[in-house]
Formats: C-alpha cells, sequence, structure tokens
C-alpha cells in the first residue's frame, strides 16, 4: 500500500535528519519534495495545497520541544495533517435502526461492487450480528447474480432470488417485503455498474433510491483505489447525481498510488468507510485515517495488526503453542500450526507493512519460498518424527528429501534451525513479557545472533534468518 509514497516522504524528511534546529528553508526544502512525491501520487491539485500550507503554518509556529528529536516532531505534524485531510476518525455505517436498513452499493464495472457486498455481508454478520440478505439487482448483466449467490453462500448470508426479468425498482421492492417477513436487518443491493458514468445509470439507481427514501438508505460507492484522480471524479458524479453516504476504496493491496484514499474526502466531503484490502471475504478493513497516515509515513500500524491477529488467531490454539513452549515440548507440529496461523493473518509482505519502518524492507520472496520449502518438508515427515525431530537420521533425512522434492542440505537446514529456534524460544517469551516492543540491544539477542554464525550439528542454514 502506497509504497512510492512512503518511500517519497522518507527521503524528503532525510532534509531534516541530524538539524538540531529546524529553520524555515528546511522546511522549504522539504515541503518541496513532499510537494512533487504528493503530485506524482495523483493527489488533487488543492489537496496538496492545502496540506503544505497547513503543515508549514504549523511548523513555523510550533516550538522545539526539548528532548525530541525535530525530524519527528515534523513528521508527527505531516501524520496530523494527513489524518484530518482523510477525515479525522473513521465513520462507520448508521446501525442503530429499529427498521430495516437497505444498503445500496452502487459504482462502475470491475470495481470491486459485488466482492464488497460478500466482504460487508460477513463483516455485518459476524461483528454486527445481524441478519443480511443479498440482493442481486443488476439486470444488465446477469452474471452479477450467481457470483452474487456463490459470494452468499461462501459468508454464509442468505442471497435473495431476485427475477432478473423485472426493474431494479420492482426487485428492490419485492426484497424489502421479503426481509420483513424473514427478520432480515440490513439488505445490501448490488446495483449494476457501467464501463462510465451515464445518466441511464444514475436515473436508474435514483429510481430504487427514492422508492426506499422512508427507510433512509446508506449510498455507498465502491470504487478503485488504483484509478486516483479518477476515482475522485466517479465518486463526484455520483455524489452530485445520488446523495452518496460514504466511499469505499478497494484494491488496496494493489498497486494503488494514494491519491484517491487522500483526495475523496477533501474534494467531496464524503467519509471513507471502508477498505477493500484483496479478494478473500475476510479482506476487508475499517478505514482509520490516523492508522493510514502512519502507514504512509512509514510509521507502521500496530493497532490494526493486532486486531487482524485477534480476529484471525484461534485464542486456544496460541494459548495451547504458548504452554508446549514453556514446557520445553514445540516440536515441528507446532511450528507448522504457527506457520498456519501467520498465513491466515496474510502475506508476510503485507504484515511487515504494518510495522514501523519497514516498508522499505528489501525483498521478502525468498523468506516466502523457505515458507513453502519448510512446509512441503514437514509435510514429508512421519507424526513421529514431527513429535520428536531427534529421530530424523541420515537415513530418514534421505527419505525425506527425496519425498518433499528438496535437498539433503535442505532437510537438514530445517532441522538445525528448527533446534535453535526450539532452545530460544523459552529466552524469547520471557524476554517479551510484559513488553510492547521487543528490546533488540537485549545481550539474549546479541547471544543469539552469535549463535547464528556458528554452524549446528546439521550444518548452517537461513530457514529463519
Ligand atoms: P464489480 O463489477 O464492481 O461488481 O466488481 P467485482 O466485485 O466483480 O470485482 C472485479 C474484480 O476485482 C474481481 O476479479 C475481483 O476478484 C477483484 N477485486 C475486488 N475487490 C478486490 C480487492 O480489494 N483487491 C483485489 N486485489 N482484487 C479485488
Amino acid at each position: 500500500m502506497f509504497e512510492d509514497l512512503t518511500g517519497k516522504f522518507s527521503d524528503a524528511f532525510k532534509v531534516l535528519r541530524g538539524n538540531g534546529r529546524i529553520t524555515k528553508s528546511h522546511i522549504q526544502d522539504c515541503l518541496l519534495e513532499v510537494r512533487t512525491a504528493l503530485l506524482e501520487a495523483d493527489v488533487h491539485f488543492d489537496v496538496v495545497k492545502e496540506f503544505l500550507l497547513k503543515v508549514k503554518e504549523k511548523a513555523l509556529g510550533v516550538k522545539v520541544l526539548k528532548g525530541v528529536d525535530p525530524q519527528q516532531q515534523f513528521i508527527k505534524i505531516c501524520q496530523d495533517q494527513l489524518t484530518v485531510l482523510m477525515g479525522s476518525k473513521h465513520e462507520g455505517l448508521e446501525l442503530q435502526r429499529k427498521d430495516l436498513l437497505p444498503i445500496l452499493l452502487v459504482g462502475l464495472n470491475g470495481q470491486g461492487k459485488t466482492t464488497f457486498a460478500g466482504k460487508l455481508a460477513l463483516y455485518l454478520k459476524n461483528k454486527k450480528k445481524k441478519n443480511i440478505l443479498l440482493v442481486p439487482a443488476d439486470t444488465i448483466r446477469p452474471a452479477a447474480k450467481d457470483q452474487l449467490k456463490i459470494l452468499a453462500s461462501q459468508v454464509g448470508v442468505e442471497c435473495f432470488d431476485s427475477d432478473l426479468s423485472k426493474t431494479p425498482q420492482e426487485i428492490v421492492e419485492t426484497s424489502v417485503a421479503y426481509a420483513k417477513t424473514t427478520q432480515k436487518n440490513i439488505i445490501l443491493i448490488d446495483t449494476a455498474g457501467r464501463l462510465q458514468v451515464d445518466a441511464k445509470l444514475m436515473e436508474e439507481i435514483k429510481e430504487v433510491q427514492v422508492n426506499l427514501r422512508k427507510y433512509r438508505p446508506e449510498v455507498l460507492l465502491v470504487t478503485d483505489a488504483m484509478t486516483g484522480q479518477e476515482s475522485v471524479n466517479i465518486a463526484r458524479s455520483f455524489h452530485e447525481a445520488l446523495g452518496l453516504t460514504g466511499i469505499i476504496l478497494s484494491k488496496m493491496d494493489s498497486d494503488a498510488r494514494g491519491g484517491a484514499a487522500l483526495s475523496i474526502r477533501y474534494t467531496t466531503g464524503l467519509p471513507i468507510k471502508y477498505l477493500s484490502v484483496g479478494e478473500k471475504m475476510d479482506d476487508l478493513e475499517l478505514f482509520h485515517p490516523d492508522r493510514l497516515a502512519g502507514r504512509i509515513l512509514d510509521m507502521g500500524d500496530i493497532v490494526s495488526l493486532v486486531e487482524k491477529a485477534e480476529d484471525r488467531i484461534d485464542k486456544q490454539d496460541s494459548e495451547s503453542m504458548m504452554q508446549s513452549i514453556k514446557r520445553g515440548e514445540f516440536s515441528i507440529d507446532d511450528l507448522m500450526k504457527q506457520m498456519e496461523m501467520m498465513s491466515r493473518l496474510g502475506s508476510l509482505k503485507s504484515l511487515v507493512k504494518m510495522l514501523p519502518g519497514m516498508q522499505k524492507m528489501g525483498d521478502l520472496g525468498s523468506s516466502e519460498k523457505n515458507i513453502v520449502k519448510m512446509k512441503v518438508i514437514i509435510c514429508s515427515m512421519t507424526k513421529k518424527e514431527k513429535k520428536d525431530y531427534r529421530l530424523v537420521d541420515k537415513s530418514r533425512i534421505s527419505r525425506i528429501s527425496k519425498g518433499s522434492g528438496t535437498t539433503e542440505n535442505d532437510v537438514k537446514n530445517f532441522l538445525s534451525q528448527f533446534k535453535k529456534l526450539k532452545q530460544t524460544l523459552p529466552s524469547m517469551m520471557n524476554m517479551f513479557k510484559g513488553k510492547s516492543t521487543p528490546n533488540f540491544n537485549s545481550p539474549l539477542i546479541h547471544k543469539e545472533k552469535k549463535r547464528k554464525k556458528n554452524k549446528g550439528p546439521y550444518g548452517g542454514g537461513h530457514f529463519f534468518n
């Protein structure tokens, strides 16, 4: 997410590094670079102007605090201003209703509307305990109904059997009556898209919207974050025609440059409510302006990372693993479980990006490859071997390597690294207990680093390096 912009912000801040005092000219030099970075990220010109003005005003007015690095103080000003530009705080859906809540999802074709319908249904069902009805109302692209039906069954909610020979307005009318008889709280309506904004499309949605007026429907535009300022224009057109209540930015996991996320709120006044961050049904994030500002400035987003972990990692599983580490019984089976838990959180690359200062970390592809290699080696081991790796002798190494399609050296390296990990885990656990951040200057870490240099009984390796 926004790697390019993050890199350029970080380059711009270098101008300030090592200066005990930030002068007007330092700020001007830095802001010149920030300006280029924002414009290259396709941020709207007015937004860039406003941002630079506010940051300059604040930076020149601020007193440098004793003991605080001026560069850090400046970054904080930038973070606050980016947060304000994106809306200051998270604005969710208004869910406290006695009556039915219709949510109309609108947008152009291919922007991720139908996918988001499935994600939102899952979120509202699990997190908000709502009874949802998904309603296909795209009468132009009949395949959209099948797509929505599949997503509905994946996320375990009901999909209305719309009669696509009727008008969207008629479909929605019958779905509302059905939702009422089946005690649904929310109907999520997937409307038709077009290749570009056109008057007929707006009329069609408007008719549906007017009919639902007494329910005060949410009208959410789903727009692709990769299209930058184009999505700002699309949002404006939809807002003018329909009066939107919020924006969803989709495909935030791809090469989005930041233009849409940073410009939409300021130019349309509309809140971004959710971010769609992948093709899987749980790839949905609530939009928190402060957290995104933190990610853009490479300050990480630990809060979202912890929330993700809480959502996707079974507490019991992780507690039983802690217990086996404490008892010194951590086995290869446990390691496999650990790796599966991690993969539930997302790719290594996406996780690392949520840690402060890690955006520019080099290629993680080789680490991902090593994880895959470890998994195939483990899959070729017997139950007994996984429980006690010491059983693996020369002939077993040869069998495992043949079975997994890896070399004998790969298997030896894996075993050697597992042995080291098993020895280190209890002390690591003690070290991190009660601390929010690990102390990388700890003598224990240095001891472990030294140990890594020495080759283990199975030869040196780099699976966990
Ligand atoms: P619609 O025409 O607006 O309903 O768009 P779809 O929901 O059918 O999505 C179009 C394509 O984008 C599909 O291939 C989706 O899998 C993909 N897609 C949707 N949302 C995301 C997302 O957040 N990230 C990524 N990478 N792909 C997405």
